[in-house]
C-alpha cells in the first residue's frame, strides 16, 4: 500500500546511518527511529510489562507480540457465533464455510507464491506429516531422507516416525548435513555435494529456511534446483522465515514447505499453520493425499456422497472444518502487515541487525561470538550470541533487567528484533544492560 513511500522514507535511514557513520549513542538510536517509517507500527501492538515499563522484546522468533487489533477480530467472530449460531457459516461477517479463503491473498504475498499454492490449516508438524505422506514415496533404494543436522526436534521426530512407519531404519535412512566439525553453520555447497553424492538412494530432502538455532537462512532456490536436477523432492519448514526473510516459492520451485504462525507472523500461541504446495502439485487432484471434507470440492462438500475428489489447489489439503478461534487472531495480524509489506520489513531488519551487529562489535570481545552469517542474504532477523560458558547466566540476567530473549542448549542465546515492532532504541537499551552484565 505505502510501497514507495516507506522504501524512499528507509533509503533516508540508510543515508542517516552512513553520513552520520554509525554510533553507540541513544541519540543515534532515536535518528534512525526517528528516520523509520515503520517505527509508528510499535503502537499496533502490546508490549510485555517489566516493573513499571515496558519489557525488551527480541522473542517474536519464538512468538510474536499481540495485536492491538486482535480481540476486536476475536470478539467479531464470538458476535457471529451468538448471534447466528449456525447461520454463521454463511451469513458471518466472514462466513465460516469459506474461511481460510480469506487467507490466501495476504498468505501469497508473504510467501511469494500463487493464491492457489497456498492455505493455512493444523499446526506446523501435523502438516508436515501430512506433507511428508503425500511427497515422501520410499522405494526400496530410493528411500533417504536428507536434513540438516541439529534439525528442531520436532522435524527430527516426524521424519524418523515417518521413516519408520514405511519400514526403514531411521539410522540408516537418515542422511545428516554439517556443520562440520567446530563450525556452526552449513555451507550450501557441503548440501549440494550432499545430496549429488547420495542422488540413487535419496528420496527426500527437508531443510528448515532458516535454522533455528544459528539463524542461518540458505539459498532455497540453488538447493532446490539442485536437488531437481538429481530427480529428489524437495521441502522446507518456513517456521523462522515466513514473514521473516524474502521468499519466493513459487519461483524457487520448491515442492512443499510448512510454517507456523507464532513466531514472525504474529499469529498468537498455537495459532493455525500455514502449507505451500506448488502448483505443478497442487493441480493434479490424483497427488496423494489424506482426505477429509474440508479438501473436497465445495460444490459437492454438502451432498453427501462417496468418492473424494479434491480441490484442484492447495486447500484440497484442507481435512476439517476451519478452526476459526485458531484463525482469527492470524487473519487479525495479517490486516498489520498488508499496512507494510515484506520489502519494507525485510529493508528495516536489514538495517536492524545491522545496527544490532555494530553495537554487539563493540563488546563482543567480553565473551562471545555471534554465529549467525554476517552477509545479510544469509540471514534473517535474528543474531545468535553463542556463549563458551556462562550463557545460562546471562540469559538469567537478561531476563531480570527486563529483557525477552530465549536461550538454546548449547550456549546460544537468539536475539531477534522484530521489523514490524522493534525499534533501533530497543537495540541500543539491550546494548547498554548486555555491556553492565558483562
Ligand atoms: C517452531 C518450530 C516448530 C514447531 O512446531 P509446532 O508443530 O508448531 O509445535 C517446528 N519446527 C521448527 C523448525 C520450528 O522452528
Amino acid at each position: 500500500m505505502h510501497e514507495t513511500g516507506n522504501q524512499i522514507n528507509l533509503a533516508a535511514c540508510f543515508l542517516y546511518m552512513n553520513n552520520n557513520g554509525m554510533e553507540a549513542t541513544l541519540t543515534f538510536a532515536q535518528g534512525l527511529d526517528l528516520q523509520d517509517p515503520l517505527n509508528e507500527m510499535r503502537k499496533d501492538f502490546y508490549f510485555p510489562k517489566h516493573g513499571s515499563g515496558e519489557a525488551i522484546y527480541f522473542c517474536g522468533n519464538s512468538l510474536g507480540l499481540q495485536p492491538k487489533n486482535t480481540q476486536a477480530c476475536i470478539e467479531q467472530e464470538l458476535k457471529d457465533w451468538r448471534e447466528l449460531g449456525v447461520g454463521g457459516y454463511l451469513h458471518g461477517k466472514n462466513p465460516w464455510l469459506y474461511y481460510q479463503h480469506g487467507f490466501a491473498e495476504q498468505m501469497s504475498r508473504i510467501a511469494g507464491c500463487e493464491t492457489h499454492e497456498v492455505t493455512v490449516m493444523n499446526t506446523l508438524t501435523v502438516n508436515l506429516h501430512l506433507m511428508l505422506l503425500s511427497f515422501y514415496n520410499p522405494e526400496d533404494r530410493k528411500h533417504k531422507i536428507l536434513m540438516e543436522k541439529g534439525a528442531f526436534p520436532s522435524d527430527q521426530y516426524a521424519v524418523e516416525t515417518q521413516i519408520r512407519f514405511h519400514g526403514f531404519d531411521p539410522e540408516e535412512a537418515i542422511i545428516e548435513v554439517g556443520p562440520g566439525e567446530g563450525k556452526k553453520i552449513i555451507e550450501e555447497e557441503e548440501i549440494i555435494e550432499a545430496i549429488e553424492k547420495n542422488k540413487d538412494s535419496l528420496s527426500l530432502v527437508l531443510l528448515g529456511g532458516i535454522n533455528y538455532y544459528s539463524g542461518q537462512l540458505f539459498d532455497m532456490r540453488t538447493i532446490t534446483e539442485e536437488a531437481h536436477r538429481c530427480g529428489v523432492v524437495i521441502g522446507f519448514d518456513l517456521a523462522h522465515a515466513m514473514g521473516n526473510a524474502p521468499l519466493d516459492l513459487h519461483e524457487w520451485n520448491i515442492d512443499f514447505a510448512v510454517w507456523c504462525s507464532y513466531k514472525y507472523l504474529n499469529g498468537g500461541p498455537g495459532a493455525v499453520g500455514g502449507l505451500f504446495v506448488h502448483e505443478r502439485h497442487a493441480r493434479n487432484i490424483n497427488h496423494p493425499r489424506m482426505g477429509g471434507w474440508w479438501g473436497n470440492q465445495e460444490s459437492l462438500r454438502f451432498q453427501m456422497e462417496k468418492g473424494f475428489i479434491p480441490k484442484a489447489d492447495a486447500s484440497g489439503w484442507n481435512i476439517s472444518t476451519a478452526q476459526v478461534f485458531n484463525m482469527v487472531s492470524l487473519k487479525a495480524s495479517l490486516e498489520l502487515f498488508e499496512k507494510t509489506g515484506m520489502v519494507q520489513l525485510r529493508a528495516k531488519s536489514e538495517l536492524l541487525t545491522g545496527y544490532l551487529e555494530f553495537l554487539l562489535g563493540d563488546i563482543s570481545h567480553l565473551s562471545f561470538e555471534i554465529i549467525t552469517p554476517a552477509q545479510f542474504h544469509r540471514r534473517g532477523a535474528q543474531l545468535s550470541l553463542f556463549f563458551r560458558e556462562k550463557g545460562k547466566q546471562i540469559h538469567e540476567a537478561m531476563t531480570a533487567a527486563g529483557i525477552v530473549v530465549d536461550y538454546r542448549e548449547p550456549g546460544v542465546i537468539r536475539v531477534a528484533p522484530a521489523p514490524i515492532y522493534n525499534s533501533f532504541e530497543d537495540l541500543y537499551r539491550f546494548y547498554e544492560i548486555l555491556k553492565t552484565i558483562l
